[in-house]
């Protein structure tokens, strides 16, 4: 597996924290130069890149892109390709999240939502495909998530952006059957990242426990494991999905969910 996809070029999008950054380092482990993509502190992210080439020995690039738009979108894949050398691996993986009932869901929260979690995995897909095509080898992996597959309350904008995902994975995946290229989506349950950590701090606040005690209850309510998917198991089936193994999956929704969808 590892040496399929020594010296390849993946762009993965949200990669400054969470999920996104155990996924670049789990593609950098397998010798994949990466371009790292997201928001945050200069300094903090000069700090993760530079720790992945070091630690990884590979290229390490940083485009600062905001994904919902499709004019940067088309310049990261072009950065990409550029500074990397090729682009062979695209993660569309950054997301956002708000939770409101559907009858208060603020309009520019719903705006937001679907550009970032939905139109962006468009616009990456879009742009990407080209250099894959000319290359008859591609990747291109979504995080979606459980709520691709189900839904839960409070959660209208993602839900729906969630579901998206995995409709336009399916038409790229017929669109690229047989030609080298696979387009997968990945649905993790709970894993605990900055963006469930607000999530956890709410439920603290409203019910007045721990935060801990709040960890537990969101984890144990929808989770039969009741353990959180990790970022690094997230980077391992990820790494599985863009090996010659995973050849003949495309069009997929894979779960990693402690069982949560199968209830
Ligand atoms: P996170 O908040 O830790 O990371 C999100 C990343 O996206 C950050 O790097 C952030 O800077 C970046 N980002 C946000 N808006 C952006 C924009 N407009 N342009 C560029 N980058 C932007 O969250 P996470 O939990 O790691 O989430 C990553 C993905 O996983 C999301 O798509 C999320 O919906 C999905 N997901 C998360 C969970 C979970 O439990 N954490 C479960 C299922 C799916």
């Amino acid at each position: 597996m590892a040496d399929s996809l020594k010296g390849k070029c993946a762009v993965i999008t949200g990669s400054t924290s969470g999920i996104g950054l155990g996924m670049a380092r789990a593609l950098a482990a397998q010798g994949v130069h990466v371009m790292i993509n997201g928001f945050g502190d200069a300094a903090a992210i000069e700090d993760v890149r530079a720790g992945i080439e070091k630690e990884f020995g590979v290229k390490a690039r940083y485009n600062g892109a905001d994904i919902s738009k499709p004019d940067q979108v088309e310049a990261l894949i072009k950065a990409t390709n550029s500074e990397l050398g090729s682009i062979d691996i695209l993660i569309n993986n950054a997301g956002i999240q708000f939770t409101s009932a559907v009858d208060a869901f603020p309009l520019d929260k719903w705006d937001a939502i679907i550009s970032t979690n939905l139109s962006s995995a468009f616009y990456g897909i879009k742009y990407a495909l080209p250099f894959m095509r000319a290359k008859k080898w591609g990747r291109i992996i979504s995080t979606a998530s459980v709520h691709g597959l189900v839904a839960s309350p409070q959660k209208a904008a993602y839900v729906a952006a969630k579901h998206g995902i995995i409709g336009l994975t399916k038409v790229v995946g017929l669109e690229t059957a047989g030609s080298g290229i696979t387009c997968n989506a990945i649905c993790p349950g709970w894993v605990l990242t900055p963006l469930v950590q607000k999530q956890i701090d709410a439920i603290a606040a409203e019910n007045k426990i721990s935060v801990e005690a709040a960890k537990e209850k969101l984890v144990a309510e929808k989770q039969p494991s009741k353990q959180f998917v990790t970022p690094e198991e997230l980077g391992a089936y990820l790494v599985f999905l863009c090996s010659d193994a995973a050849t003949q999956i495309t069009g997929s929704a894979m779960t990693m969910d402690g069982g949560w969808t199968a209830q």
